[in-house]
């Protein structure tokens, strides 16, 4: 089976992009596999901290083997990974990808902690993100665009990638993790394009949630590769309980089922747009 790396090369090619997914749980974990295999599209599996603590890191790696296994081209990414002692557990647990997300610190600490998790991921099938300027950390609706949130300088970016070695970069170009409710800040296309010539390696867009079909669209064609989608999907998956609950079943696989399809739609159109299926 073709590695993460063939399908980021494939949707560089194809100018697509592919689509990453957070999930908590089991139920979550079907709602994007479902997807993905309905469409025929590979798909990445994302688990911050919290999600990977939830669910069992290993766990989810063994779900997502066992897909590979019945030929489903599911991958799976430890997504930000605040420490690098926490990046190499999840490469020792064997992840297709790791994030060290040092987004928060300065220029030379985050360029020395992605240059460790770079170091010790040589030799293993696992690529390792990283990020520069901040995009705010939480999955969730906010109220305002949060503190302190910044845009990626490309000359910054260029420097940041030649010293650290990195194989995908997450730029901030105006996308915000979280949705905000009093109106989600634009992409910035041209931002993305001048980043991608410098970068020379793939790009990662991150907080999607929320930015219109029609800036994704421009998004990838200026060379996204892949595209991360969580609040969008916490929301449609808690709704979908509620209505499960409201309807009085007191089995889980019931009333959790709900929940699944309405996770399911969310991830279906977003792979559709991603992967410029029409
Ligand atoms: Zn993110």
């Amino acid at each position: 089976m073709k590695t993460l790396r063939d399908y980021i090369k494939e949707a560089e090619e194809k100018k697509i992009a592919i689509g990453h997914f957070n999930i908590s749980d089991s139920e979550g974990f079907r709602a994007v596999v479902e997807a993905a295999k309905s469409l025929n599209v590979p798909v990445i599996i994302g688990v911050s901290e919290g999600e990977r603590d939830f669910i069992g890191l290993q766990e989810i790696v063994a779900l997502v083997l066992t897909a590979r296994e019945n030929g489903l081209p599911v991958f799976i990414n430890a997504d930000h990974t605040y420490s690098v002692e926490k990046a190499k557990v999840a490469i020792d647990a064997g992840v297709d990808s790791v994030i060290i997300d040092g987004a928060n610190k300065s220029f030379e600490e985050n360029v020395a902690m992605a240059k460790e998790v770079v170091g010790y991921a040589k030799g293993k099938e696992v690529l390792v993100e990283a990020e520069l300027g901040f995009i705010g950390q939480s999955s969730k609706m906010l109220d305002t665009v949060p503190e302190g949130v910044t845009e990626t300088n490309p000359e910054d970016a260029k420097l940041f990638i030649e010293q650290t070695g990195i194989d995908l970069f997450a730029p901030a170009v105006g996308n915000v993790h979280g949705m905000v409710k009093s109106g989600e800040p634009k992409l910035n296309i041209e931002l993305i394009k001048r980043i991608r010539e410098v970068a020379g390696i793939p790009l990662v867009l991150h907080g999607a949630s929320g930015n219109s079909a029609d800036e994704i669209r421009e998004a990838v064609d200026a060379s996204i590769s892949i595209i991360h989608i969580n609040t969008e999907l916490r929301i449609a998956y808690k709704e979908g309980i509620e209505e499960g609950l409201r309807s009085g079943e007191i089995a889980p696989y019931k009333f959790l089922a709900l929940g699944v399809e309405e996770m399911k739609k969310v991830v279906i159109e977003k792979l559709k747009l991603f992967n410029k299926i029409i």
